[in-house]
């Protein structure tokens, strides 16, 4: 990438060069030092022409139907001439090697869709590394045009709340099962959601889905008010007859108004922004300590700990305390 300069990154996407696009998230997921600089540089540029997206998460178990839906969503705002970029966070990435999410052959027809941007998971980073990765590329769609982003994960283990923290609206999909859809569901998810939309509302299963979203919605009720004083819906889909797209958008824009006015949204990218800070610093300090040369190395340390020498807090205050000896001489 030695051909690419901070000014011809910075130009070309905010003139909507695509292929830089894909460049650019290339840099982002890189954990090379010289490409994180480049990115970082090319971001601060930018960051005036960021932050004008509506950024959605979308979450649902595998085989809900979340491909399906993010394509019909997907076309639906392409007519309404919206640019869409569709981000996956897929924390299987780096254990297996191969994604829950799936590979390039979903949402075949939306990633030929000139208005639509499709990004899989950046692959052979941890979930830390996903998380920031896909921050960045929000902030380099949004500059080069993008302005609805979906970012797309699976209801597997931390990758949830990762994506509630930099999206913001929070949707959940849900499919109607034999009734006893509400025990297989982690209490956390649903306090998670912004919205829960029951798929495959179709055929045989519409009966079915009308008794998920009656029972949804009772036991939403339970919940005590969210912060942003929203009270979450529940409404049936169906992205093979097109049921409760339109409707799915509506709830969106009515969340960004409502949470507009009551200055909910403000204050909750703000936090969104601090506690990327936060990760971040804590990425690399550990990082650091990974590679500190003062002192013991890392793999002795973790010796230690393992064979019960060492408290891990007392080890981990010592290593930390070498760190300033490392960048001091
Ligand atoms: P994902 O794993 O959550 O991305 O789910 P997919 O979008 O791949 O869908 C899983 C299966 O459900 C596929 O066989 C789809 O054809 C089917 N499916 C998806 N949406 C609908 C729908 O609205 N109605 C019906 N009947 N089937 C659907």
């Amino acid at each position: 990438m030695s051909d690419l300069t901070v000014d011809t990154i910075t130009h070309a996407l905010l003139a909507g060069d695509r292929v830089m696009l894909g460049r650019a998230f290339t840099l982002a997921e890189s954990a090379r030092r010289e490409d994180r600089l480049l990115t970082e540089q090319v971001l601060q540029n930018l960051l005036p022409h960021t932050g004008r997206s509506t950024r959605i998460g979308i979450t649902g178990v595998p085989g809900v139907g979340k491909s399906t839906f993010i394509e019909a969503l997907g076309d639906y705002l392409i007519d309404k001439g919206k640019k869409l970029a569709v981000l996956a966070v897929d924390p299987s990435s780096p254990k297996t090697k191969g994604s829950i999410l799936g590979d390039k052959t979903r949402m075949e027809k939306l990633s030929r869709n000139p208005g639509a941007f499709i990004r899989p998971s950046p692959s052979g980073l941890s979930l830390g590394g996903v998380t920031s990765a896909t921050r960045e590329c929000v902030l380099l769609a949004e500059a080069a045009g993008f302005d609805v982003i979906i970012i797309e994960t699976v209801g597997v283990g931390q990758s949830e709340t990762a994506v509630r923290d930099m999206v913001d609206f929070f949707l959940l999909l849900m499919l109607a099962g034999s009734g006893d859809e509400l025990q297989g569901i982690k209490k956390g998810i649903m306090e998670l959601a912004d919205g829960v939309a029951i798929t495959k509302a179709d055929g045989d299963n519409l009966k079915r889905a009308q008794q998920a979203q009656s029972d949804f919605q009772h036991a939403l009720h339970l919940f005590p008010a969210a912060d942003s004083q929203w009270t979450t819906p529940v409404w049936l889909t169906s992205a093979v007859q097109g049921l409760g797209i339109t409707e799915t958008w509506l709830m969106v824009e009515r969340y960004v108004e409502h949470t507009q006015a009551n200055g909910y949204l403000t204050y909750v990218r703000e936090q969104q922004k601090i506690l990327w800070l936060h990760e971040h610093l804590e990425r690399l300090i550990l990082q650091a300590a990974m590679e500190t040369r003062s002192g013991k190395s890392m793999a002795h340390i973790e010796q230690e700990v393992k064979a019960g020498h060492v408290l891990p807090s007392a080890a981990a205050r010592q290593l930390f305390e070498s760190l300033g000896r490392d960048s001091t001489g």
